[in-house]
């Protein structure tokens, strides 16, 4: 995927686009960048019109609406793949993923890409349990996984007991402010311990937030939670439809797609370290030390990275805060692994403090084994020696036997740091403040969307379409 010779990139005015556009539209608009082009654009004297630093869903979806306006950008890549928290692999011979892995109709965006790039969503017939282990006083204990599962749907709905009320207009979070902004204040587990919960429903419900939050429910808030219930209608029906079907292709079908559109100068292995803004223009610094430059760019890396980017001109105290804190939740690793089917298709939820919190069943084999999603979130685990992961996945689900595992270790990868976005306490109220474009920097990624934040590549497609239109309005108004 890597161009071997990039085609270079000069500067090309707004205005010059526009112009091209008019006569020509986006292909005269491209010819009139290549045309100008004089200088190579891996040294500082080419000034590039943007640079996208990262390929993630919010990157590349911002490439593809620049390149629509006639503007095409140079995105930066620090791995080897494009898809960043999406990272569609093989694993036991099957098309597996190790992060983002589900979309569903009731998210716009990503339904509207699924749309328009003929990419139906499919289920997985298999993911039905055969059996469910839930906690118990005593350890897991069996349970009807349909009777238990509408339980947990009563208990879910408690726990967003309001969401009609404050977030009347799911998509915008602060419409109901003066409400909501009290509900900022409360962390997950604030939120349990108002609900007055028996013993084993506090196990199962915290089980739950717990797992989203990356381990702690204390260190995030009600919002983003709350927020992801409103979005999908308010109901148990519609929270379970988020983690239900999948695109045929996996995620990279999809991203490859947008990225065919978006066709900008990728460059892959190329992790930015500077980032430096004079006002004028921005020049980026990657780690083999080459310096490039452009009228405006949209950082597209995870919101927990900002802290780990040199800003010479610094980063609003909301960016820095929300960098610091870690909006992407810490710890969590995604895993598939394959069991024989001697225990059938087993589900399994965690109480708070098991190094895994929640085990699917995705997929029967030919010969009978069992392909599962498990998360796990405790830092102690070793999630390499599979022995360990065998015995972390019997806490919750006994006498399973691992034959092998893949996984996805976020919180430990350095362009991440962190796995899925999730707002901490009085957090949503810098959502405006933190989506701005700072000098001539547009900040996108599905950490700081408005409408499927954090765990949604909906989310990432919504920052990286508003931050196109950012970067558009610094080019024009420069
Ligand atoms: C385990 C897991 C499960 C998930 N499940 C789902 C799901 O089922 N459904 C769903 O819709 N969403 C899910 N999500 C969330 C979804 O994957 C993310 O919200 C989305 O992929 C974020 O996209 P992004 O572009 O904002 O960030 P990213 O995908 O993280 O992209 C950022 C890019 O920036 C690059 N980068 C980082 N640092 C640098 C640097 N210094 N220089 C250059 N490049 C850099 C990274 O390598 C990466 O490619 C899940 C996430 C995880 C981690």
């Amino acid at each position: 995927m890597t161009e071997p010779n990039p085609p270079r990139q000069g500067a090309v005015g707004r205005r010059t686009l526009l112009k091209a556009l008019g006569v020509g539209g986006i292909a005269a608009a491209a010819g009139a960048a290549a045309r100008t082009g004089a200088a190579s654009a891996s040294t500082s004297t080419s000034l590039n019109d943007v640079i996208v630093i990262g390929a993630g869903f919010a990157g590349i979806t911002a490439a593809r609406a620049l390149r629509a306006q006639g503007v095409r950008a140079v995105v930066l890549e620090a791995r080897d793949r494009i898809g960043g928290r999406t990272w569609t692999t093989t694993f036991a011979g099957e098309q597996v993923e190790l992060g983002g892995q589900w979309l569903a109709e009731s998210q716009p965006l990503a339904a509207a890409e699924l749309r328009r790039y003929n990419i139906p969503l499919i289920s997985d017939p298999d993911s039905f349990p055969d059996v469910a282990y839930y906690p118990a006083a005593e350890g897991p204990r069996a349970f009807d996984f349909l009777s238990a599962n509408d339980h947990l749907g009563t208990l879910l709905a408690k726990l967003f007991d309001g969401t009609r009320d404050y977030f009347p207009r799911p998509y915008e979070p602060l419409y109901a402010r003066d409400l909501v902004t009290g509900v900022d204040k409360l962390s997950l587990a604030a939120r349990l311990d108002q609900l007055g919960l028996s013993t084993q429903d506090r196990l199962w419900l915290q089980g739950v937030t717990d797992s989203y939050s990356g381990g702690d429910s204390r260190t995030r808030g009600l919002t983003s939670m709350a927020q992801w219930w409103a979005l999908g209608g308010h109901t148990h029906a519609g929270w379970d439809a988020q983690v239900a079907t999948r695109p045929q292709g996996g995620m990279i079908g999809l991203l490859q797609r947008i990225l065919a559109d978006a066709a900008p100068d990728l460059r892959l292995n190329t992790p930015v370290t500077t980032i430096s803004d004079n006002g004028r223009q921005v020049d980026v610094t990657t780690r083999d030390g080459r310096v490039l430059s452009a009228r405006a760019v949209i950082v597209a890396v995870p919101a927990n990275v900002w802290r780990t980017l040199r800003f010479t001109a610094g980063l609003p105290a909301v960016h820095t805060a929300a960098s610091r804190f870690g909006l992407g939740v810490p710890n969590v690793v995604k895993f598939w692994f394959r069991t024989t089917g001697d225990n059938g298709r087993v589900y399994a939820t965690g109480r708070p403090g098991d190094p895994v919190s929640l085990l699917l069943p995705q997929r029967v084999l030919a010969n009978g084994d069992v392909l599962s999603v498990g998360f796990a979130e405790d830092p102690a685990l070793d999630i390499t020696d599979r022995a360990a992961v065998e015995a972390a996945i019997r806490r919750i689900a006994p006498g399973t036997k691992l034959l092998e595992h893949a996984y996805g270790p976020w919180g430990r990868d350095r362009y991440s740091l962190g796995a899925w976005g999730m707002r901490g306490p009085n957090q949503l109220v810098h959502l405006p403040t933190i989506q701005q474009p700072h000098g001539r920097l547009a900040f996108a990624t599905g950490d700081i969307a408005s409408g499927w934040n954090g765990a949604y590549v909906d989310g990432a497609i919504e920052s990286g379409m508003r931050a196109a239109r950012q970067a558009l309005d610094l080019l024009q108004a420069a």
